[in-house]
């Protein structure tokens, strides 16, 4: 029998319900919450109990706060806020979906299935995944790394963009990587994956070989683009990104391994 831990995840928007104490972020339990949050979603399970999602408009609890889930990261344990990236959009599907898309009738969730249901016409709404390529384009010791109007200021990251229908992985990474930067590949390997639940999307990592062409960036998606080596690096992503995997795979294999000159 699965025990319920009793954990809740409760948005507000798309911030996150914890009491912080140091460098640690905790969520609440059901006692604390359950009679305050709205109509709740089973999530998933963290350390074998079931987890519920749930939205909350009022003030937070005593002693808590709502807090986005990039600050919480490394604040909650790698597990829970995996889990909160899960959470968050499946609360927003639930209550973007309430009625049907092709008739407009309030929509029910199936007993079953992940998916809200029309009585009237039995229209299925799934939740949405926004599949991501992101690749790292190297050419022997550089690497092309290109910076968007909004990134911090210093900060260079591998090229990302979205899967349009019909398209292969393969043929979104060329696309994508020819668009922004107008240079062409050879070699496309792929490297991993991971959530982003931004709002979400799952970002799919590849590595690509420069196979030739002159950066000519799309101005308005990138405000500049170019080569680095480990001796130059700008800023980099932040370390819970794919982006940032993909720059330390590269640089741990093309840096020199007994350091860098003295
Ligand atoms: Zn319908």
């Amino acid at each position: 029998m699965r025990r319920s831990s009793g954990h809740w995840f409760v948005f507000r928007g798309s911030e996150l319900l914890v009491r912080l104490e140091g460098e640690a972020a905790h969520l609440p339990r059901a006692e604390e919450v359950a009679a305050h949050a709205g109509d709740p979603l089973a999530v998933g399970e963290l350390a074998g109990g079931v987890c519920q999602v749930a939205a909350w408009d009022a003030e937070p609890p005593e002693g808590m706060a709502f807090h986005g889930l990039r600050r919480l990261w490394g604040l909650l344990p790698e597990e829970a806020w995996r889990l909160a990236g899960r959470a968050v959009q499946l609360l927003d599907w639930d209550r973007n979906h309430r009625f049907c898309g092709r008739c407009g009738t309030p929509t029910e969730r199936h007993p079953t299935e992940r998916a809200r249901v029309c009585p009237r016409c039995s229209l299925q709404a799934f939740p949405r995944l926004s599949p991501a390529v992101i690749t790292l384009v190297e050419d022997g010791d550089r690497m092309l790394l290109a910076r968007s109007p909004h990134f911090a200021p210093g900060v260079y990251s591998t090229l990302a963009g979205f899967v349009e229908p019909g398209e292969s992985l393969e043929e979104a990474v060329v696309r994508e990587v020819r668009e922004e930067v107008g240079v062409e590949l050879a070699d496309l390997r792929y490297f991993g994956s991971q959530p982003w639940p931004f709002p979400n999307s799952l970002m799919i990592g590849f590595l690509a070989r420069y196979a030739g062409g002159e950066i000519r960036r799309q101005e308005e998606e990138i405000e500049d683009a170019r080569w680095f080596t480990a001796d130059d690096l700008p800023g980099l992503p932040s370390p819970m990104s794919i982006a940032r995997r993909l720059v330390e795979d590269f640089l741990a294999r093309t840096s020199p391994p007994a350091g860098r000159g003295g």
